[in-house]
């Protein structure tokens, strides 16, 4: 059955209950393979890449949360992406927003491309633009919003009704806002990828990646896909992420509360000279976002002021931990341009605005007052003594 109620799908949806026992936890079904009981007659199960019972849990559970028509479970975030990705073919054209993650630029810019997929890159948070970008090989688009790192909301309504006039398929990166905050699908996108190592998983202990589609062709196409090329999530890891994604919405609603506030507290800081959070009412994409999605999710990127060093501020956080990564329980920053987007060239870190100088923080669910008074004296430490 499926739940209207987002906070009791995350806990009921899918296939949660184990049918033989009754265990309200779907058992980690730990085998490759399964005991056919003669020529073709199989019990639903023939070997593990194909179908696995733990992963069909997190499968179906992820499907009825994004409001799709099948979910699909991957060994990461990438293997998702790369997934998707296959469906399209040599000649064939994507655009992707400015400010995309760096491995999805990557992938495209030095995998796909050998096989004659190629890209371009295209301000999907401007739609006249976009559309002006759809030539006649262009058949996907892929969209994060707030895309990564800078926070640009692009209109996931537009872009879809553009994008359906002209036949291009629809890919959303909804890592940052998670089901709980933001639903693509029905905003007119056709597929959905996330890194679940993120705010799905939530403790920062599994990688793991999935896809939503919106079709019947598009799943048996998928399904086709992630047999034929086997990176799927081992059944361990489906058992953790199905554990995670029962507590995201306590977990997002203390995130973006926490979220809110430490970007009030950025904002008003004289050593911080710019702050990118859609959550915030004076920012660009606010009122989009608000549209689209419940909040401003908790991912917030700042500039400190002339005056301040970085790398004094990142070596004197004490509880924020200067790590890869986002979406987990414990607060983390990072330094895009070194880190998360370094294998973009520096050229187009410039243009799209991914300076040296900016920083990534993904706010925790730790107390509000601690994660504030980090931030308050490393900023404060970092100011260059004239
Ligand atoms: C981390 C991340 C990915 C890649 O996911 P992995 O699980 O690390 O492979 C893709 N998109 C976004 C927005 C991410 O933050």
């Amino acid at each position: 059955m499926s739940y209207k109620n987002i906070n009791t799908a995350l806990i009921h949806g899918g296939i949660s209950i184990d049918e033989r026992t009754g265990a309200v936890n779907i058992p980690i079904y730990q085998t490759s393979t399964y005991k056919q009981d003669g020529l073709g007659k199989m019990r639903g199960y023939e070997y593990s890449r194909t179908g696995n019972p733990t992963r069909e849990a997190l499968e179906s559970l992820i499907a009825e949360l994004e409001g799709g028509y099948a979910g699909f479970a991957f060994a990461s975030g990438m293997a998702a992406t790369t997934a998707v990705l296959s469906l399209f073919h040599s000649g064939d054209r994507i655009l992707i927003s400015s400010n995309v993650y760096g491995g999805t630029f990557r992938v495209l810019d030095k995998v796909f491309d050998h096989f004659g997929f190629t890209y371009r890159i295209s301000d999907t948070s401007d739609s006249a633009a976009f559309e002006k970008d759809i030539t006649e090989d262009v058949k996907a688009v892929i969209i994060e919003s707030p895309a990564n790192p800078l926070m640009t909301v692009t209109d996931i309504r537009a872009i879809a009704d553009i994008s359906h006039r002209h036949g291009v398929t629809v890919i959303v990166d909804n890592t940052f806002m998670t089901p709980y905050l933001q639903q693509p699908l029905k905003l007119g996108a056709d597929i959905v990828v996330h890194s679940a190592t993120k705010y799905l998983g939530g403790h920062s202990d599994v990688v793991a990646g999935l896809a939503v589609v919106s079709t019947e062709e598009q799943a048996h196409q998928l399904a086709f896909i992630q047999n034929s090329t086997g990176g799927v999530l081992a059944p361990f890891d489906s058992f953790l992420l199905i554990r995670g994604i029962k507590t995201l919405s306590v977990r997002m609603d203390r995130h973006t509360d926490n979220a809110l506030k430490a970007a009030r507290f950025l904002k008003e800081h004289k050593g911080v000279s710019k702050v990118f959070y859609p959550g915030l009412e004076d920012d660009p994409g606010y009122e989009v976002n608000l549209r689209q999605a419940r909040n401003g999710g908790a991912m917030i990127s700042f500039e400190l002021a002339d005056g301040y060093d970085i790398n004094t501020f990142f070596e004197s956080l004490k509880l924020v931990t200067l790590a890869e990564s986002l979406g987990g329980v414990e607060s983390l920053v990072c330094h895009p341009s070194t880190m998360t987007h370094a294998s973009i060239p520096k050229d187009i870190r410039d243009r799209v605005g991914i300076t040296d100088g900016l920083i990534r923080l993904s706010v925790g669910i730790e107390d509000i007052d601690d994660i504030i008074s980090d931030l308050a004296q490393a900023i404060e430490r970092s100011e260059v003594q004239k």
